[in-house]
């Protein structure tokens, strides 16, 4: 299928051929009809799948088919649940509607409102926004949503999951009751189907990946290894394997400060990316990490959610993720748009439910390789981690994979570590 065939017209085509797109992705070719044609839309697709464009593209379009003299009234909002995909977001509305005469804005928190307000008072058809910000600008009538024709929602899972709910709901009341609604979201809890009942109005559905489904392009393999050697072993796979850039997941935000403290400790090149950084120390961190600058950026679940970083070779959980769904986000930011991708797991004892549970979601299991003179130590006992999914947003918790470790070892230090001369990737 082409783009041609669409109903998009040229100065979007144009911009997709700038692009280098030849064809649309499942997403795409699904949703674009259906959103030209007026309907609501419940789609199903992660991140990678194109969804981004599957929803600019055809709003771009109704856009530009009748705008109004004078000031223009702000026509189309899009939700995002991070500050990254907020601009990542707008980023793709400006590369799609660079032939139309558009104005478009992103606003989000953590930054300074002033520009945001001037922006908005010049007049914007489009603007994407993380809530709280939208919100704050809305209480100051800095941004009227009472002419707003299509709602997008963007990861309203992660939305969710961040409880932005009574925010999303607060937008909500600000909005017409007459207007088209687009729900996007990798994954369907009786939460999101609950959402969606209360704002969709008769939705298509729009599937492209079966639910769950981890991507069939990326590798996928565990290293067993005891939780207090976790560190030195992504250490030595980073050297050995001389991989320039890997995104590394914690379970806590104080995880990813410690493990790229420590990664820098031994030379590599680090940065850490989560919700207690500040925004311009977010940007600089991807900023670094896109150009090569910073090796290995470690991240959260939550500040990950979105990054778009293409042709990223290796993806390293470090500590599985508590959420089974959230295994399969992670390693979508490998293998994307046709590469080939390698998503790793370091697992120790305590995290052998969570792998079962992530095994069963994906169906199938994952294949487990010990790298010599990393042999997990049986005599370890396992102290099973607790599911409780709000601690995504808690304290950090004691079961990270440096506990009782004593000092963190360095690249100095590291070498009266046992087994040194033996250390080789396994065949
Ligand atoms: P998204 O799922 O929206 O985050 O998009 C994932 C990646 O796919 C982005 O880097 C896009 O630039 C890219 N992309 C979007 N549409 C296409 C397409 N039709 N062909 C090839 N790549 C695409």
């Amino acid at each position: 299928m082409s783009f041609n065939t669409l109903g998009l017209r040229a100065e979007l085509l144009r911009a997709i051929e700038d692009q280098g797109y030849t064809q649309p992705t499942p997403v795409q070719s699904q949703a674009i009809p259906i959103v030209l044609q007026g309907h609501d839309i419940m789609a199903g697709a992660q991140t990678g799948t194109g969804k981004t464009a599957g929803f600019t593209l055809p709003t771009l379009q109704k856009l530009s088919e009748h705008q109004s003299e004078g000031k223009r009234p702000l026509r189309a909002l899009v939700l995002t649940p991070t500050r990254e995909l907020a601009a990542q977001v707008h980023d793709n509305v400006r590369t799609y509607g660079k032939y139309l005469p558009l104005k478009t804005a992103v606003i989000f928190g953590g930054v300074s409102i002033n520009p945001q307000i001037d922006k908005l008072r010049r007049g914007v058809d489009l603007l994407v926004a993380t809530p709280g910000r939208l919100l704050d600008h809305a209480s100051q009538k800095t941004v009227d949503l009472s002419k707003v024709e299509v709602l997008i929602l963007d990861e309203a899972d992660r939305m969710l999951d961040m409880g932005f709910i009574h925010d999303i709901r607060k937008v909500l009341a600000l909005l017409p009751k007459q207007r088209q609604n687009l729900m996007f979201s990798a994954t369907f809890s009786d939460d999101i189907k609950k959402l969606a009942n209360s704002i969709l109005r008769d939705p298509v559905e729009v599937a492209v990946a079966a639910r769950n489904t981890a991507s069939e392009r990326v590798e996928q393999l565990v290293h067993p290894v005891d939780r207090v050697r976790k560190r030195e072993l992504l250490s030595y796979l980073i050297g050995s394997g001389n991989w320039q850039q890997v995104l590394v997941f914690t379970r806590t935000k104080h995880g990813a400060n410690r493990l790229s403290q420590q990664l820098m400790d031994d030379g590599i090149s680090a940065a850490a990316i989560h919700g207690n950084k500040s925004q311009g120390a977010r940007t600089r961190a991807l900023k670094d990490f896109k150009s090569g600058q910073v090796r290995v950026l470690v991240a959260t679940d939550i500040a990950a959610r979105g990054l778009d970083i293409d042709q990223l070779p290796h993806v390293v959980n470090f500590e599985l993720p508590n959420i089974p769904e959230d295994y399969v986000h992670r390693i979508g930011r490998t293998g994307r748009a046709g590469n080939e991708g390698i998503a790793i797991s370091l697992v120790c004892i305590d995290e052998h439910k969570l792998l079962k549970d992530i095994e069963r979601t994906i169906k199938r299991n994952i294949p487990q390789q010990v790298i010599e003179g990393y042999e997990p130590d049986p005599s370890i006992k396992a102290e099973p981690i607790q599911k409780k999914p709000q601690q995504r947003k808690g304290k950090p918790r004691a079961h990270s994979g440096q506990r009782g470790g004593g000092k963190p070892q360095t690249a100095q230090n590291r070498g009266h570590s046992k087994n040194r001369n033996n250390r080789r990737r396994a065949a």
